[in-house]
């Protein structure tokens, strides 16, 4: 049985139809992101499943029960935003035990759980300071610890990493990976990040416009995107479309799928080859991207060569290259 079940779910603000009818599935211990630029509905459906709002048409499930107008509070997940929302009044240590209440929680109990959420996030050594006593990054460890002391049985992250400066981001989107694997809990995360998305989760929901695109692992969603704009959303691609090539539809072709090699004439009677102009590139790094164009003198291609590579075969600007494109690395979009 699927752990959460959403089924056509519609969502209206007044006239404007934010969600058009959502259906997925998500298995337990399965880390989820939606991903999708920014208005494209993803907090609307992460705020549906936490119950902070409902939805106009279908239900959520989970399990075997129906939760679609169950309170927040009954549903047991934990739940984080983007903005740290902590109480300002309490220390971090109140900050975690908040929710801890009711008859199992004596102070002994929470305590002792206290303990442990602090060392799980690393920092026991500050649990008296206030929020305003810490940084970005530790705020929003005292934020996941808070929505974990409970032991939820789902866990929501609204872009939990987003107001983060580069460099914490990266570390705590480890220490959150990290943890979703010891805790093995469900984790549901928003972000509009594909490179956050990519590496967090199992499966990505890329959505766009109340709607969704493509459900699917992070390779499969980069090596056959179904359409145009999940290939351009997950990582960069080319389109292209030539009448002699795949009937003359539309062609994604990843940068780095792009072969580049000096234009003689061996190299240009091979299958699947064409004459382009290098207009320019750019080191990248570890690679170079060059911007091509086509004799059309219209389309635009990049390809991604290794460093070594360019610097070997001392391509110039302006002259004429050979690029192949084998039909094993064509995404035939709709
Ligand atoms: P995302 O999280 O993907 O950026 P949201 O779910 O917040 O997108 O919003 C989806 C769409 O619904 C946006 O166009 C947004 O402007 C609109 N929207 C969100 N919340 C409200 C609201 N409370 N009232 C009216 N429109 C809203
Ligand atoms: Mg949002």
């Amino acid at each position: 049985m699927n752990f959460i079940s959403i089924d056509h779910v519609i969502k209206d603000y007044e006239e404007y139809r934010a969600l058009h009818g959502i259906s997925l599935s998500i298995e337990r211990g399965e880390f989820i992101c939606f991903l999708g630029p920014s208005g494209c509905g993803k907090t609307t459906l992460l705020n549906i499943i936490a119950g902070l709002h409902f939805p106009e048409e279908g239900k959520v499930m989970c399990l075997d029960e129906d939760i679609t107008y169950l309170t927040p509070a009954k549903r047991k997940f934990g739940i984080v935003f983007q903005s740290y929302a902590l109480f300002p009044n309490l220390t971090v240590n109140d900050n975690v035990t908040y929710g801890l209440r009711g008859k199992e929680w004596n102070k002994e109990k929470r305590t002792e759980r206290a303990d442990e959420l602090l060392t799980l996030i690393g920092l026991s050594h500050i649990a008296h300071r206030y929020p305003s006593e810490l940084s970005g990054g530790q705020q929003q460890r005292v934020a996941l610890a808070r929505a974990i002391a409970n032991n939820p049985r789902l866990l929501l992250l609204d872009e939990p990493l987003s107001a983060l400066d580069a460099k914490v981001r990266l570390t705590l989107r480890n220490e959150l990976k990290t943890l979703q694997r010891k805790l093995g809990i469900t984790v549901i995360m928003v972000t509009h990040d594909q490179e956050e998305a990519m590496a967090l989760a199992d499966r990505i929901v890329v959505m766009n416009e109340g709607r969704i695109e493509q459900i699917g692992t992070p390779e499969s969603l980069y090596l056959t995107p179904k359409n145009r704009f999940v290939g351009e959303f997950i990582g960069s691609m080319n389109i292209l479309t030539l009448p002699q090539w795949a009937q003359g539809k539309p062609i994604g072709v990843r940068y780095e799928q792009v072969q580049v090699r000096l234009a003689t004439e061996d190299v240009l009677a091979q299958p699947y080859t064409l004459v382009v102009r290098l207009t320019s590139w750019n080191l990248m790094g570890a690679f170079y991207r060059l911007e091509l164009l086509m004799s059309d003198q219209y389309t635009q291609l990049y390809a991604d060569v290794p460093y070594q590579y360019f610097q070997d075969n001392k391509l110039s600007e302006h002259s004429l290259v050979a690029i192949t494109i084998s039909p094993e690395s064509w995404c035939i979009l709709s």
